[in-house]
């Protein structure tokens, strides 16, 4: 048996790293501005712990460049590096000095976060550079600073050279292929996406381009809703002022910080995904958070900040990470926690803001089975008549009495549009139901989700029946005409309304019911709601026909009228107009079909 160690080919792994690393060649800089943050931040963790005992004066990161000498230059005034030093974290790649700092100051001095990681990011820097130089002096006392170049082949030169101040400039020479990076305002734009909140001061060109302390880094407890108003308008200028916010802290089992904004929301066109960024110790990682954050609270916005989620690895590997699932995990439960406390202790203001939040939390009940549990507590029910909201259990103690059916099951009814519903709804009231809105764009797909995934609820619309068959669809009734005379309506009604699709039935309902109603099946119905969404059986359903049922209503007095009527033409035509009407109410009567109604009806009022 034969045991070792796996042996690398520097000339081999070289370009490796170098090229294929990082597809995004932007983050060089991110790198080396993160390394020059650590640098100030060590500095700063030794002088707390008493290490380090002179003046720290200014810590900044500057960023210079030079368009002549093709050079962009990255300095600060932190740790430095001896030449031993430079030996062991810079010629050892993949050998992270600050994983080792972080393990031997673990629980000392102030604590300040750490970027590095992996001992890759510095050489990050050999994708836009022809030539790297390293100027470097530690703060140890008497230190000899030292000079490292290397031109991106396996080989590198360390000698003394002479250097003022303590600290490390890291000269780039770009490379040909980079020259794009030798503008100002590419830098800049660079700069101010992923540096923006770092916590050291960042300058380039004189000016200093980051929020050293943004909202997110501190106390709950220290912040005002102006505060968070105010970075909020930071990170969204152009934006509405947000409803409400989640500051996140946790810090057991993982690190996570952030504030997540909850933007009003009414319609879907204003729905924008991907406004959350994710941060790793301040240093912007992406605004791909697909995997992170569940995917029905894509529609918030804000930051996430985690130095568990790793910065030097690609996109796909976050999906498998344990961290990432717990993360998603515990930012539902906050989510929901906190609509929660605000149903709780202030359910008015809850109530004014469900219109703008009703989108996301029914998206989140379909979608997330934890999240569902929580917010059947706050789901909230809109009464058609405006200002009445009942949770589930509110509205099964108001309305069970009479809207339990054989099966044992609440109907929940509904209007998706109260205006072109209203006969059906006074309908429905006159039974002394109570009907809600279903408004929103999920809805379709929300009630169909909602009767398998709640006990003993259905959903059905005003107009899916005669308001007497709304609760048990075959409530018997009685007819006032003869049989015989039955048969003679409707078979002008059959001889009149010759609509594929349309189904005449004559039903003895109260002589105060209209005389034909008109209504549509609530399961076709709302399949063909649910294709015009775009669901997955969206064009089959879309072709099919809709399930119209014509009630004539025998005990209406006008059909003694119209069977007395010895005009048999003038007959029809009064029944045909009684159809039209009725579909009229339903939106059903259109084109040529609208412009007879009209004409027949100026006709018979001539009579
Ligand atoms: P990481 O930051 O993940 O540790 P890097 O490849 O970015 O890996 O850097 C390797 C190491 O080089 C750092 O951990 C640090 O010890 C050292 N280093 C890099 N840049 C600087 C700097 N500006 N000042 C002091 N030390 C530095
Ligand atoms: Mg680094």
């Amino acid at each position: 048996m034969q045991k070792g160690a796996i042996r690398v080919q520097t000339e081999n792994i070289f370009p490796i790293i170098k090229k294929f690393l990082y597809s995004d060649h932007d983050i060089f800089l991110r790198e080396l501005v993160s390394n020059a943050v650590d640098a100030s931040q060590k500095l700063k963790t030794l002088a707390s712990v008493g290490e380090f005992k002179g003046e720290i004066g200014e810590a900044d990161v500057t960023v210079s460049l030079d368009k002549e000498k093709k050079t962009i230059t990255i300095s600060d005034r932190g740790i430095g590096m001896t030449a031993e030093e430079v030996d062991k974290y810079i010629n050892q790649v993949a050998f992270s000095g600050a994983e080792e700092f972080v393990k031997k100051y673990k629980g000392q001095g102030d604590g300040a976060n750490i970027i590095g990681h992996f001992g890759l990011g510095f050489y990050s820097s050999f994708m836009v550079s022809s030539q790297v130089e390293i100027f470097t002096k530690s703060w140890k006392p008497d230190s000899q600073a030292v000079r490292w170049e290397c031109d991106g082949s396996p080989e590198y030169q360390l000698e003394n050279t002479e250097k003022e101040s303590r600290g490390t400039d890291i000269v780039l020479h770009i490379n040909e292929e980079s020259e794009e990076f030798l503008d100002e305002h590419r830098i800049r734009t660079i700069l101010e996406k992923f540096c923006r909140f770092l916590p050291v001061p960042i300058k380039f060109q004189g000016e200093q381009i980051n929020n050293t302390s943004p909202a997110w880094v501190k106390k709950p407890s220290d912040l005002t809703a102006e505060d968070y108003q105010a970075f909020y308008k930071e990170l969204y200028p152009f934006a509405e002022p947000p409803l409400f916010w989640i500051h996140l802290n946790v810090d057991y089992p993982f690190n996570l910080t952030g504030i997540l904004y909850f933007p009003k929301i009414t319609k879907t066109y204003e729905i924008q995904k991907d406004k959350i960024s994710l941060y790793s110790n301040q240093v912007f990682v992406t605004d791909e958070v697909k995997n992170i954050v569940p995917e029905f609270l894509m529609l918030l916005h804000g930051v996430i900040d985690s130095p568990d989620i790793p910065l030097n690895v690609s996109r796909s590997y976050l999906q498998g990470d344990p961290n990432v699932k717990k993360i998603n995990a515990h930012i539902t439960k906050k989510v929901a926690d906190k609509l929660d406390e605000m149903f709780r202790t202030d359910r008015k203001s809850f109530e004014e803001k469900w219109e703008h939040i009703a989108l996301f939390v029914k998206y989140g009940m379909m979608t997330e089975d934890k999240f569902l549990d929580k917010a059947g507590k706050f789901h909230l029910l809109e009464d058609v008549d405006g200002g009445t909201f009942y949770t589930l259990e509110e509205y099964r103690t108001a309305a069970s009495a009479v809207q339990t059916n054989k099966e044992n099951k609440l109907v929940v009814l509904y209007a998706t549009n109260p205006t072109q519903q209203d006969s059906y709804i006074a309908a429905a009231k006159a039974k002394g139901y109570k009907v809600v809105k279903m408004e929103t764009m999920v809805d379709a797909g929300f009630i169909n989700q909602m009767e398998h995934k709640w006990e003993n609820v259905l959903f059905t619309r005003v107009d899916a029946d005669i308001a007497d068959n709304l609760i048990n669809p075959d409530a018997a009734t009685q007819s006032v005409l003869s049989e015989a005379q039955e048969g003679t309506l409707k078979d002008i009604f059959t001889g009149q309304v010759a609509l594929p699709g349309v189904k005449v039935e004559l039903k003895g309902l109260g002589a105060q019911d209209q005389p034909v109603i008109v209504t549509r099946g609530e399961l076709m119905r709302r399949m063909k709601d649910m294709a015009a969404m775009g669901g997955s059986a969206a064009s089959w359903y879309a072709g099919m026909p809709d399930e119209i049922t014509m009630t004539v209503n025998a005990n209406h007095p006008i059909y003694q009228r119209i069977l007395g009527e010895g005009d048999s033409g003038l007959q029809q035509k009064q029944v045909r107009n009684l159809a039209d009407l009725a579909l009229l109410s339903q939106g059903l009567l259109t084109g040529a079909d609208l412009t007879a109604f009209v004409n027949r009806s100026v006709e018979l009022m001539e009579k």
